[in-house]
């Protein structure tokens, strides 16, 4: 790998992470890719402004893609805890902070960091 400044790993990793979560729940069309890289480029922005913020990159990330798709696709990503009721999307937790994980508020629990619902949701996948 070519040596990226720390502002840059940390985008790299943020895109990474949230386009892994998005090929675990089946929506890493083209035209979501391309959500994900509107956000990456728009937090370069922000990040260049603040560089204390990169640890926070992938949080924001996943809920700026978050709330693209809500606009486009509907929830993402479902809960893989609660079996009944209705369908609800997990939330990003902390909002801004290092460390971003999905969390479930309705169980009341942390499903997994963002970058590894493939490994929670492994079970549900349709094989
Ligand atoms: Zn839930």
């Amino acid at each position: 790998m070519e040596s990226l400044s720390p502002l840059e790993r940390a985008l790299h990793a943020a895109r990474a992470l949230v386009l892994a979560d998005l090929v675990a729940g089946d929506v890493a069309e083209a035209d979501v890719v391309s959500l994900v890289e509107d956000s990456v480029s728009q937090r370069r922005w922000w990040v260049e402004q603040w560089p204390d913020g990169a640890h926070y990159v992938a949080g924001l990330v996943a809920q700026d893609v978050q709330d693209a798709l809500l606009e486009r696709y509907g929830r993402w990503p479902l809960c893989p805890v609660c079996g009944s009721g209705d369908p609800h999307a997990l939330d990003v937790e902390p909002e801004l902070g290092p460390d971003p994980h999905w969390v479930c508020h309705k169980a009341g629990v942390k499903v997994a960091a963002v970058g590894g619902l493939g490994r929670a949701t492994g079970g549900m996948a349709s094989s």
